[in-house]
């Protein structure tokens, strides 16, 4: 099938020729003949990255009577983001058609500019249902006009909590109008609206009801909470290629591991709710510019992130709403490509598997996290691959080789490529040398795995007094404190405790440890928790590490104060895979 074929005007060909589109998907293909022709509501059933942007824009834009200026279809969808890519894509697709104005109106920006581009004349309007129903109070939106309404990733506005906002803006369209409605999944709420607000719609599924898409590999690990971080790390520098997005659950899990992968030298960023629109931006576009190869997210956050050649999603544990996971792999996998849906799965929330298999309607392949070994294979390989295709500047490298060549005269040709492979490779070897299994025995998922209970205690269990009072705060360098005695001045201001009773202090990038006497870490924690500094909530706790030279240590059994120390001096200063993935640019 072409697009011709389906009905489409040359106007539009034209320009989704140059989007680059060839062949229609297989929801364009059911759709856009209907949508063309019909005139009846409609329902259709897609995972992300399927094309359903131009499912329903392209047969809109052809039904625009450009002659008439008055707003002809309203596009809802649940965030900004989405907004503005369905606002870009309507506007490229209509590049040829003269007359067809599409205005985006979303929360987060100025109304007055939104108001003054309606006023110029609009034929279709993409919007939040908030701002929507601002404009609309305002008297600046009137949908009398209205003939098609979409409501895109229906299940995701409901999601999110604009059931009576949909609601209302649809009492405000004509009834003769067509409604038009997108979802990934369809759980219940979704099929009310449909049965609410539709007349016997024609309903179009690609692929099963609620699946996610076929070229996606899901897999899964079992490992503890505290090793979820190590673990995620190990994939990541396990896929030396990798471009992904992390979901955690919370916005502090979110900004933590951030925090942490930035400390350890990774090239990552948040994307939480606590951060402002700006700041969320920023992040965003540094992310669809590949200037960030990791970008940690919370389902809300992420929603509407379309950005292609997501090669790896990971769940940091398995999201407390089932649905949220096909929404989350559909992150990955977009337009025909393919990738991987790695969950970090702990004990408490295991059963969860069974449930997400059930929603996708395929299994979930139980795989380990990968070992040091592993992980060193596969850096061995690409540092191989690279040599193996470098491009050799002859001249540049003229002057030097006859004392290369002299010095290096009592190798043999073995001797030289083991010593090569070395220098640039120790550095894994060293980093991964005593790295630990971090997997759980699945038929033991609820207890802890053998040498862990030597290497680290329990929380609550006997640990040695001269530890117990060590306590964590989330402040460092980057909220400005330069020096111990500046974080101090800080602590003691803000809990009211005396210099005095405060020992050793630790002061890195995003986070402190300071050794308190008995008594003052519950003053400290009572009286900073929940404060705010720079609109970020204060977070302090006992930390929970063992006493110093207490059993064996292996990888992910420590405090984060150790485990950043070990890393900046086994990756930063080596060029290592921290090296070369880190992107400040
Ligand atoms: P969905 O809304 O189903 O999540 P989108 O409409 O955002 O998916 O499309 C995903 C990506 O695929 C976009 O970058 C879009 O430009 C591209 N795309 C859509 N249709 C085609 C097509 N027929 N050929 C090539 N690329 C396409
Ligand atoms: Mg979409």
């Amino acid at each position: 099938m072409t697009f011709k074929e389906l009905g489409l005007d040359k106007n539009i060909i034209k320009s989704i020729t140059e989007l680059g589109f060839e062949t229609p998907s297989p929801i364009q293909e059911k759709s856009i003949p209907v949508l063309l022709e019909a005139d009846r509501d409609y329902v259709g059933l897609a995972q992300t990255g399927t094309g359903k942007t131009a499912a329903f824009g392209l047969p809109m834009i052809q039904g625009i009577d450009t002659d008439y200026r008055a707003i002809q279809a309203l596009i809802l969808c649940p965030t900004r983001e989405l907004c503005l890519q369905i606002t870009n894509e309507l506007t490229s697709y209509s590049k040829y058609v003269e007359g067809v104005k599409v205005v985006a109106v979303y929360g987060g920006a100025s109304i007055t500019d939104q108001i003054r581009q309606i006023k110029k004349g609009v034929n279709i309007i993409v919007g939040t249902p908030g701002r929507t129903i601002d404009l609309m109070d305002r008297k600046v939106l009137n949908f009398d006009t209205v003939s098609t309404v979409v409501l895109d990733e229906a299940d995701e506005m409901l999601n999110m909590g604009f059931k009576e906002d949909i609601n209302q803006i649809l009492e405000g369209t004509p009834p003769f109008k067509r409604t038009w409605l997108f979802s990934a999944t369809m759980p219940k709420e979704v099929e009310r609206i449909a049965s609410n607000y539709m007349e016997d719609p024609f309903k179009v599924v690609v692929g099963t009801k609620n699946s996610s898409a076929a070229n996606i590999d899901h897999k899964y690990c079992l490992v503890n909470g505290r090793d979820q971080y190590y673990a995620l790390r190990r994939f990541i520098d396990y896929s030396p290629g990798m471009f992904g997005i992390v979901f955690c659950r919370t916005r502090r899990e979110a900004k933590e591991f951030a925090d942490k992968l930035m400390t350890d030298g990774y090239n990552a960023d948040a994307l939480h709710g606590d951060l402002s629109q700006a700041q969320r931006d920023a992040v965003m576009n540094k992310f669809r510019n590949r200037a960030l190869q990791v970008l940690i997210a919370t389902d809300v956050a992420a929603r509407g992130i379309d950005v292609d050649d997501v090669t790896h999603v990971f769940h940091i544990d398995m999201p407390d709403e089932i649905e949220s996971y096909t929404h989350r792999s559909g992150r990955t996998a977009r337009a025909g490509k393919s990738g991987e849906s790695i969950a970090l799965v702990s004990p408490s929330k295991a059963s969860r598997v069974r449930l997400v298999e059930k929603q996708i309607g395929k299994q979930l392949e139980l795989i380990k996290v990968p070992s040091g070994n592993e992980i060193c294979g596969q850096q061995l390989i690409r540092l191989i691959q690279n040599v193996h295709d470098i491009e050799v500047n002859e001249k540049g490298i003229a002057p030097y080789v006859a004392h290369i060549h002299e010095s290096l005269a009592e190798f043999s040709k073995e001797e030289v490529i083991e010593r090569f492979v070395s220098v640039e490779f120790n550095r894994f070897l060293k980093a991964y040398e005593k790295a630990g299994d971090l997997n759980i025995d699945p038929k033991k998922s609820r207890t802890r795995g053998g040498d862990r209970e030597d290497s680290r205690g329990e929380r609550g269990s006997s640990r040695g007094v001269a530890n117990g009072n060590r306590i964590f705060i989330n402040v460092g360098k980057m909220d400005g404190f330069e020096n111990k005695g500046q974080i101090l001045g800080f602590i003691c201001n803000q809990s009211g405790i005396d210099g005095n009773s405060v020992g050793k202090i630790d002061l890195f990038d995003s986070f402190s440890f300071l050794g308190v006497e008995d008594g003052i870490g519950e003053k400290i924690i009572s009286k900073m928790n929940g404060k705010n500094i720079e609109s970020r909530d204060i977070r302090v706790e006992f930390s929970k590490d063992k006493p110093k030279g207490g059993g064996r240590r292996s990888e992910g059994r420590g405090e984060p104060r150790r485990e950043g120390r070990r890393d900046r001096k086994e990756f930063s200063n080596s060029g290592g895979p921290r090296n070369r993935s880190r992107n400040r640019r």
